[in-house]
């Protein structure tokens, strides 16, 4: 049986598109069908919104590419109808463990606290993440939603107008032009949108290479990331250990800079580390081997007029930390409520700017953390070596030199501290829900808070009274009323009032906070909503 990544699972099939005597007109187009596109596409069209995702192949991913998926892009899964069957067939863990040369320095967990509907990450291979989302175009299609995938379409030129992208793309059949409202960028590091409006890439590039094997093995190592600094079997350099469903584990080696690429991805080079690893007697088959290098770089705005940029296109980081899928989930997450509100006609188009700022926040935190990683994976000195050592051996006794390991600072949702569309904080609650956050879950009698958020703008209010729908500037606030006496496990109170009695929150439809105080106040909240659709 072929494996999913070899079936065209969006085959190329002539369209009437490619006919008509002047090009057809989409509100939306989206350029790549992977992770980031398909996350577009789905939001968009779950709206009602007229969406084509152009891409060149016809195919998923295949590959080592993207394993590690955190608990925010799953949250935002969910909304968008693939959080379950991600779930169902990744492998959820929750601890990290540290090793320097043979031994364990120390071990974390990245959600310590129970109340979660989602776990802290999953393992999963991209190809399955890609296949989900597929199906759920295909589902939607069924019940009528306005999208559509054309495989084989790559698109080879782009204009841009004030109000309008023009589009020209190469079909099997032959070229046709295509003109969109909207464009979305979504077609990853390479970007040809990028290139083709000559715009700029900036960053920094990582002088070292890491042989990324991916293999099928029995073994009975636990479900955990397993990190090695200078281990016994890769001496001086760093190794990483994940497991992912269908019995396939990733590893991950760091190799230097001044390596013979071609010669150490041959199985006879290959297979020699990964027994040193492993043990001579642990049977294993190479699923992929490739060699990696990496890049922290970022556009300089992801907004260009009527193109956005999102995901790979708009910003690249190192694996470490799996900020590149997470990420790019969350750009979309950001942009489509903002571009549909703006199609609507219930904002300004300056709404889009928001889109810029907040989410090259996220990159430059994304970077940042990245980078940092790297540098302390992969020291740049000899001095530098010296340093993290000691580190490392002091973390194995004592707690205050943890912090400063840092394998690889794992994905979570990023705050829009300072954003323009926040409100002031009128609260002044716990400080993981001060507005720009996005909402931390909580369990709710038999559901949890995050499956009532989303897509569209609540008033959350804890044990205050509201009205239950407020109307301003077109946009239609439902109210979601809560009490802290429901909830047995005090996670609402913990994580929404504190020190308070009762809490009114205004959540944008990604289950972002833009405004929170201790009561309702109607015309602070009136406030608030317009200045979350950038009306004032
Ligand atoms: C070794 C490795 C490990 C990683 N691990 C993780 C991880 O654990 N967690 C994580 O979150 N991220 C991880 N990543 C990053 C992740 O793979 C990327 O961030 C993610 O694939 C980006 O998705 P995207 O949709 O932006 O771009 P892509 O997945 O690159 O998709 C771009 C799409 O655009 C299409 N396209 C390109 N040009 C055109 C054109 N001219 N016309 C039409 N279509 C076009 C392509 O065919 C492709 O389908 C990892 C990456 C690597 C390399």
């Amino acid at each position: 049986m072929n494996k999913i990544f070899e079936v065209p699972l969006y085959p190329y099939a002539h369209h009437a598109d490619e006919d008509t005597a002047a090009p057809a007109r989409r509100k939306v187009v989206v350029i790549g069908a992977g992770p980031v596109g398909l996350a577009a596409a789905i939001d968009l069209a779950q709206q009602g919104t007229e969406v084509v995702v152009l891409d060149d192949n016809d195919k998923v991913s295949f590959g080592s590419r993207a394993i590690c998926f955190a608990k925010r892009p799953l949250e935002i899964l969910d909304r968008l109808g693939c959080g379950q069957p991600m779930v169902d067939k990744g492998v959820q863990w929750n601890v990290g463990k540290v090793f320097f040369d043979d031994r364990q320095v120390y071990d974390f967990n990245l959600l310590p606290e129970d109340g979660h509907k989602r776990p802290a990450f999953i393992n999963l291979q991209q190809y399955y993440f890609e296949e989900y989302l597929v199906k759920r175009v295909r589902e939607l299609q069924e019940q009528g939603a306005p999208i559509e995938i054309r495989g084989r379409n790559k698109v080879s030129a782009i204009g841009t107008h004030p109000d309008h992208v023009t589009l020209e793309i190469d079909t099997p059949e032959g070229s046709y032009n295509l003109e969109a409202d909207w464009l979305i960028a979504c077609d990853g590091a390479g970007s040809p949108t990028r290139q083709m409006l000559g715009l700029d890439f900036v960053g920094r590039v990582f002088e070292d290479n890491f042989l990324i094997a991916d293999v099928i093995m029995e073994a009975d190592f636990p479900t955990e990331r397993w990190f090695w600094f200078d281990p016994p079997f890769n001496k001086g350099q760093s190794a990483l250990l994940h497991k992912q469903p269908d019995g396939v584990w990733r590893i991950d080696l760091q190799l230097g800079w001044d390596i013979d690429k071609e010669r150490e991805k041959r199985p006879e080079n290959v297979i020699p580390r990964l027994k040193a690893m492993l043990g001579e007697d642990v049977k294993f088959e190479l699923e992929w081997v490739s060699i990696y290098t990496f890049q922290c770089r970022r556009m300089e705005q992801f907004r260009h007029g009527r193109v956005l940029f999102a995901g790979d296109s708009a910003h690249q980081v190192s694996p470490f930390g799996a900020r590149g899928a997470n990420s790019g989930v969350q750009d979309t997450d950001n942009l489509c409520w903002k571009l549909q509100l703006v199609i609507d006609g219930k904002a300004p188009e300056s709404l889009l700017d928001s889109y810029d700022v907040e989410r090259v926040h996220g990159a430059d935190e994304n970077i940042l953390n990245s980078s940092r990683s790297t540098d302390f994976i992969t020291p740049k000195s000899e001095m530098s070596r010296v340093l993290r050592d000691a580190v490392l051996d002091l973390s194995e006794h004592y707690e205050f030199a943890r912090p400063l390991v840092n394998s690889g600072r794992l994905s979570v949702p990023c705050t829009y501290d300072g954003s323009p569309l926040n409100s002031a904080d009128a609260l002044d609650g716990p400080e993981r829900t001060r507005p720009g956050s996005s909402c931390p879950d909580a369990p709710l009698g038999d559901g949890f808070l995050l499956d009532q958020l989303g897509g569209k703008f609540v008033l959350l209010t804890i044990d205050a009274d509201a009205p239950d729908v407020i109307e301003e500037q077109g946009i239609e606030v439902t109210r979601l009323a809560l009490s802290v006496k429901d909830d047995k496990t005090l996670a609402l109170k913990d994580r929404y009032l504190g020190k308070h009695e009762s809490g009114v929150y205004l959540i944008r439809p990604d289950q972002h906070v833009a405004a929170r105080r201790p009561s309702f106040d109607e015309n602070q909240f009136r406030h608030a909503i317009r200045r979350a659709i950038g009306k004032e």
